[in-house]
């Protein structure tokens, strides 16, 4: 008989590694597939590599940003406590691994999802909810919930090493844990996931963002996960490195269509500024740069870089009670 090809959707977190170890025990053929996102904080993409390499685990990638930022602004099963849309979001990867699985001719797809772990998604009832509309019933394997997989294929379900399958259950990650030292597995993320959709602050510079642009933008949506942000009027926003990392990360970023602004003889940060600046937002813009300085003067030097050319201006330090009420 032909071995067994299973795609494991690979986070790089504790669930997903064992679900990729255990297929990987099973003998089977595997490959992990990254759902990747802009919605997701850097460090997951870098630790998911770095786990699937120590496991031996070839890794495909298939961003999934644009369809999760439909989901964001109109999910069909609602949002959790942030704007995470769970649901909707699960059936998209569901889906897109279905494609890759097709793609690559596989057999079956592997998910180390553990009914109970989750409130919204991961609830007995979701999950059936989520296989029917991602169309995969019939060849999902979830090896942490054996009882939650929904498997058709006599020569998968004849394959199967039994004593491999758990039922877990429950947010508790003791077994999970006690598993991971059985294979030797250390150092894997901490549960505290990487998706920003269910971090608060992200998600205030979300919903300003939905209110202000709407349209997906890859480039403005990486901003919102850098510097200190201003909301200088309905139109206009303001992106203030807070160091190093920040201002070379900003400054990749930053568009000719950006305004762009730097102090001239002190250190401080790299800001760009984004909308349509006229001169009183323009001032409001140079003085938030100068109050972020390592300048303690009464006034500080600051160039701005606009489509007409580069110019300088020598401003005072905004009062930080403004800086508060501008601060998104
Ligand atoms: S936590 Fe984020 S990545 Fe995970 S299912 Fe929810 S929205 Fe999607």
């Amino acid at each position: 008989m032909s071995k067994i090809k299973a795609v494991v959707l690979f986070s790089g977190g504790l669930d997903s590694i064992l679900a990729a170890k255990i297929a990987l025990l099973q003998g089977w053929e595997v490959k992990g597939l990254f759902l990747d996102s802009v919605f997701y904080q850097e460090k997951v993409r870098k630790d998911a590599y770095k786990v699937a390499g120590i496991l031996g685990l070839s890794l495909e990638i298939i961003d999934i940003s644009l369809p999760q930022y439909e989901a964001v602004k109109n999910p069909r099963f609602g949002w959790g406590r942030n704007l995470n849309p769970c649901l909707d979001c699960r059936i998209i990867m569901f889906r897109k691994a279905k494609q890759y699985l097709e793609k690559e001719k596989g057999d079956i797809l592997v998910s180390g999802e553990v009914v109970g772990e989750r409130p919204f998604s991961q609830r007995r009832q979701s999950m059936r909810q989520i296989e029917k509309a991602a169309g995969i019933e019939g060849i999902l394997l979830r090896p942490l919930s054996h009882s939650c997989s929904s498997l058709s294929l006599e020569k998968v379900k004849s394959s199967l090493n039994r004593e491999l399958l758990f039922d877990i259950r429950g947010r508790s990650r003791s077994k999970q844990m006690e598993l991971a030292k059985k294979w030797a597995i250390f150092n894997y993320p901490s549960p505290a996931g990487g998706c920003l959709l269910t971090d608060a602050q992200f998600c205030r510079r979300l919903k300003d963002y939905l209110a202000r642009y709407f349209d997906f933008d890859i480039n403005i949506l990486k901003l919102l996960k850098l510097g200190r942000h201003f909301s200088l009027s309905s139109e206009t926003k303001l992106i203030v490195g807070r160091h190093k990392e920040d201002n070379a990360a900003i400054k990749e970023l930053a568009r000719d269509t950006y305004l762009q602004f730097f102090p001239l003889s002190c250190r401080g940060p790299f800001a760009v500024g984004i909308g349509r600046f006229e001169e009183g937002n323009l001032h409001l813009a140079l003085r938030i740069v100068a109050r972020y300085t390592d300048k303690e003067a009464v006034s500080v030097e600051v160039v701005v870089v606009r489509p007409q050319g580069r110019f300088s201006y020598r401003v005072s330090p905004l009062e930080d009670e403004v800086i508060c009420r501008l601060r998104i």
